[in-house]
């Protein structure tokens, strides 16, 4: 790593120079489009961001749970330059090469079940989702897709539709896709129920309003991301996969946020031994690389017609060289054993802040959640989670919010991150949130 592992500020966040290129942004790039903290970033490696004005910021979102390797891994960034001067792209539909191949057998050997699978790759994760429901109806030619409260599972206009949160996702861009039913997810900070009785709920909503024999696939991020990083209850997840199973639906899991070690194992799904039938992978896949990956059931996979499943770029050779690079920096550097000593630093220093305006701090491995509420009530308060989210980005750490309510702070560091410099950035949010809450 050339850049120092260390938060530098030289000027405030954002200083001049982001401020001026922001000024021309908005001369140019759609308004639609935004940033989080509109710091212009010229290098970044590890767990540290290198700005036009000479600070440096810690990162503690991974551009959204995608350099899990950290930024500009070496391992990422080898076979990739390799890769761009030995070839570019040729469409794997047109003329394949070795790499997308290698890739598809590392999904197989790394995803939940020991059955046979097979992959196809595209370019994000919202595509990918596309794909699985393709799949789900075609191998089923059954019509309805389950999907949960909460969810988030894209911005195209099907994975919208899949999507709970109207605003600012779905509000006026519809109308949606069909044939997209909604149930109840176990929330335990707000429900308190166990989880197979969440999931019975949801069971008999299907069961009541569509029937069984009309669901293609049930839909789920294991650990929901953008939602809130909502960890059901034990026993949610299975039931569902369950009920799946005794009744020819299939189970897709969403694992776009929650893979390639960010909860602590390869897989969210590993921790409760749920084996989907289709699996949904991109974000963390490829250190940065745009990829994503459909895998499932042979049989499935390899009922779809020839030529039905594919795109332009899907599984681009340099993408792929960088999804290698990264899984083999998982696997050396046992990043799910990292993302699990990044909850062990974290978890119990952020529930040690003894504060009425917290309702929860969850997490599992290196995706952790705090809750923010109204005084002893479980009102949400999305301001005041704005607010210390803005006082960490002046003091120079990147913290991202979640949560259909807007009131969650999330941490997703990239697990390879000096625990020196994790923990620097968890003081500046530890002081940030005794600031906004002592009264
Ligand atoms: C980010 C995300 C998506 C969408 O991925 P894109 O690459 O942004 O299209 C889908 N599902 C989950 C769970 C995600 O976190």
């Amino acid at each position: 790593m050339t850049t120092a592992q260390a938060r530098v500020l030289r000027t405030e966040i954002p200083g001049p120079n982001s401020r001026e290129l922001q000024r021309r942004r908005a001369a140019t790039v759609a308004g639609g489009v935004s940033s989080v903290l509109p710091v212009y970033i010229t290098e970044a490696a590890g767990g540290v961001l290198h700005d036009v004005d000479g600070n440096s910021l810690i990162d503690l979102g991974s551009g959204i749970a995608v350099t899990n390797v950290g930024n500009a891994a070496p391992e990422v960034v080898e076979p990739v330059r390799r890769q761009v001067a030995e070839f570019t792209h040729t469409c794997f539909m047109v003329t394949p090469y070795e790499n997308y191949l290698q890739v598809c057998e590392e999904l197989a050997a790394l995803t939940p079940g020991d059955h046979e699978k097979r992959s196809a790759l595209f370019n994000s994760g919202a595509e990918a989702v596309e794909n699985a429901v393709k799949i789900a109806r075609r191998a089923t030619g059954r019509p309805a897709i389950v999907a949960f409260d909460h969810a988030y599972h894209g911005r195209t206009n099907l994975t919208m539709a899949l999507t709970a949160k109207s605003v600012p996702y779905k509000h006026g861009f519809g109308p949606f896709a069909p044939e997209v039913y909604r149930v109840p997810m176990s929330y335990p900070a707000r429900d308190g129920r166990p989880g197979e009785q969440v999931a019975r709920e949801a069971i008999e909503r299907i069961d009541k309003q569509l029937g069984a024999d009309q669901v293609a696939a049930v839909l789920i991020e294991p650990i929901q991301g953008e939602g809130g990083f909502i960890e059901p209850a034990p026993g949610f997840l299975p039931a569902i996969a369950k009920w799946c199973a005794d009744n020819g639906v299939l189970f897709i899991a969403d694992e776009i946020q929650t893979g390639f070690c960010r909860t602590g194992a390869w897989f969210a799904c590993d921790h409760e031994n749920v084996v989907p039938d289709l699996i949904t992978t991109a974000k963390g896949i490829a250190g940065g690389l745009p990829l994503a990956a459909v895998t499932g059931h042979a049989d499935l996979m390899d009922a779809m017609p020839p030529s039905s499943l594919g795109g332009t770029y899907g599984g681009n050779p340099i993408a792929c060289a960088g999804a290698l690079g990264a899984i083999h920096a998982m696997r050396e550097r046992d990043l799910a054993g990292a993302a699990r000593a990044i909850g062990d630093l974290v978890l119990p220093r952020l529930r040690a802040l003894a504060t009425g305006a917290i309702l929860d701090v969850r997490g599992r491995g290196a995706m952790i959640g705090i809750e923010f509420v109204k005084p002893g009530t479980t009102e949400p308060d999305p301001e005041l989670t704005a607010k210390i989210a803005k006082t960490c980005h002046a003091r120079g750490v990147v913290i991202l919010t979640c949560g259909t309510y807007g009131n969650v702070i999330r941490l997703l560091p990239p697990l390879v991150i000096d625990h020196a410099l994790l923990t620097e950035g968890l003081e500046v949010l530890e002081e940030a949130i005794r600031e906004h809450t002592s009264s």
